[in-house]
């Protein structure tokens, strides 16, 4: 993922590395650079156009820094601006004074969202919480049974029953209440696109259990279609953050870098794999320094 861009920029910084100072030509040629790489990676037109803008920004104002070479103020603005457009600092979970904190997910079908209710489960369990899985993903039954199944696996209490999804999410609640279970996690339908009965169903769970988060889940190998689908989420519900699943995929890596600024949300958590370990939450820092290696 970013190969391009770490290659791009490794180009342009080498032919830079003798030199005393960073000048506007060398600020220009790495700009030109950045932004190839980051078109080619698929991320959001507007992205690209922000986020070098406001490198360009950084590079004129810090020009007078003799503390590192010209290479290394270019690698550390290109650091700090990725950092700054994955979201800054971590997003962090903070839990309800009066349990179970409820968290509720939404998404495309086969972004991950089922497996991905599972893995937040596990991380959470394994962070001494005690979470209840609530399949109210009706409208395929395989999903209820294969969260039912992840539920055992992840050894987690699961809850569901054939009601209506609406009915499933505040039974859960109640049931959560009564167990003493402090979190509980609600895993809602997919669409396969925007779909107005099916956003209608989301928007009265939201109601039925009042969340305290909602997480998008988002399968980073998606282009720019299903991260502007993805907007249509964010305006229906109240968005709390994403999770980006897939990022171990050979994705070009543009829905990373765009997510953020096309939602106007944080990314929580990511899930790098089809195991359940294979999630944590999310850092932006450190995605930053694993894009430019
Ligand atoms: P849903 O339709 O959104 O509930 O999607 P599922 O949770 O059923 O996931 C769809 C497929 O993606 C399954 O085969 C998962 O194993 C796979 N998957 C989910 N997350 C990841 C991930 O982070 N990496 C990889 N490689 N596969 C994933």
């Amino acid at each position: 993922m970013f190969d391009n861009l770490s290659e791009r920029l490794e180009g342009v910084v080498t032919k830079m590395r003798r030199k005393g100072r960073l000048s506007v030509v060398d600020i220009e040629a790495a700009l030109k650079e950045i932004r190839l790489a980051l078109l080619e990676a698929d991320v959001n037109l507007e992205v690209v156009r922000k986020f070098t803008s406001r490198i360009r920004e950084a590079a004129v104002s810090e020009a007078t820094s003799r503390a590192l070479t010209p290479a290394q103020q270019i690698v550390k603005l290109v650091n700090e601006e990725l950092k700054a457009t994955l979201g800054g600092d971590a997003f962090r979970l903070t839990f309800a004074s009066s349990p179970p904190t409820v968290i509720m997910l939404v998404g495309l079908q086969g972004s991950g969202k089922t497996t991905a209710a599972a893995k937040l489960a596990l991380h959470l369990r394994r962070q001494g919480r005690h979470p209840l899985l609530v399949g109210a993903d009706l409208a395929r039954p395989a999903a209820v049974e294969q969260l039912r199944i992840l539920s055992e696996s992840a050894k987690v209490d699961f809850f569901s029953e054939t009601t209506s999804p609406i009915e499933v999410a505040r039974a859960g609640l109640n049931r959560a209440k009564s167990l003493g279970r402090d979190i509980l996690i609600v895993d809602t339908a997919g669409r396969l696109a925007v779909d107005a009965d099916l956003m209608a169903e989301m928007v009265a769970i939201e109601d039925a259990v009042s969340p305290d988060y909602v997480f998008l889940v988002i399968d980073a190998m998606t282009g720019q279609d299903a991260l502007n689908t993805a907007n249509a989420f964010a305006e229906a519900v109240n968005l709390s953050g994403t999770i980006l699943t897939k990022l171990d995929g050979d994705a070009r890596g543009g829905a990373a870098l765009s997510v953020v600024e096309v939602t106007g949300k944080k990314i929580a958590f990511s899930s790098i794999g089809e195991k359940l370990e294979d999630f944590d939450s999310f850092y932006p820092d450190r995605m930053a320094n694993r894009i430019l290696g």
